[in-house]
């Protein structure tokens, strides 16, 4: 397959709320590691990867530096830039993308809350980015799931082979992605209900985007019953 250079933007600059704790979510203990190392280490060793972004707070660089980039083998040779995330998601993407001064053919963008991220899916999203343009890891939806109006009456219930659970990473040709959100900055107000960046390509670039099979354990760590469950999922792992 050609070789690429592609940058990963690990997003670590969400408040975490849901998950409560005496530290933000990206910094509590996972199986004695903060949150936000597991799915770095991954990047970093990841071979398909060449550069990574580090979205994170304002203020908390030297934090990050100390208390985790200084733990992790390899780090310096991949994390080119620590950037201060944004009031949203997007806006945290957004600024992890503008730093990128760097050759670079894709983008891989990962929720720093997603632990299991494994290097086996790391590989295949970048295959099938060469292929289609874009590769959004997910899940086909095991439940049935039913679409309703604001009073829970339902509208439709779609055929659930064709609904996916959306993970990160998502991986993106950079200038797709880069298209994409020069016209998100345009018209900021079409953006409100926007939760991924397969959606940001959708609305501003109007090109569909290609889900890749990835897997159920990706989980995303949002409130404690995750953080024992990606517990328990580690320890089998080990
Ligand atoms: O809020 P949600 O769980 O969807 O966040 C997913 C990821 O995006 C988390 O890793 C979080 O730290 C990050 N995020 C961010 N900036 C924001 C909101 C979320 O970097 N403003």
């Amino acid at each position: 397959m050609e070789e690429t250079r592609n940058t990963c933007i690990l997003l670590a600059a969400g408040k975490g709320q849901r998950l409560g704790g005496p530290v933000p979510k990206q910094y509590q203990l996972l199986s004695g590691k903060p949150l936000m190392a597991w799915s770095l280490t991954a990047f970093v060793k990841s071979p398909a990867i060449s550069d990574i972004v580090l979205v994170i707070p304002e203020g908390d660089g030297d934090y990050v530096r100390e208390s985790i980039l200084t733990k992790i083998p390899g780090v310096a040779e991949k994390v080119r830039a620590l950037v201060p995330g944004g009031a949203e998601r997007y806006l945290s993407v957004g600024n992890g993308l503008s730093s990128i001064t760097w050759p670079c053919d894709y983008v891989f963008v990962h929720d720093g809350a997603r632990p299991m991220i494994q290097e086996e899916t790391i590989e295949r999203l970048l295959a099938d980015a060469k292929t289609y343009g874009s590769a959004i890891a997910g899940v086909r939806s095991k439940d049935t799931v039913r679409i309703t109006d604001e009073d829970g009456c339902g509208i439709s219930t779609p055929d659930r082979r064709n609904v996916w659970i959306v993970q990160t990473p998502q991986v993106f040709r950079k200038d797709l992605l880069d298209r994409a959100y020069e016209k998100l900055r345009e018209e900021p107000e079409r953006a409100k209900s926007i939760t991924d960046d397969g959606m940001v390509v959708e609305t501003f670039a109007g090109v569909s985007v290609h889900m890749c099979e990835a897997s159920y354990d990706n989980l995303k760590v949002t409130t404690p019953d995750d953080l024992a469950a990606a517990q328990v999922l580690l320890s089998h792992r080990h």
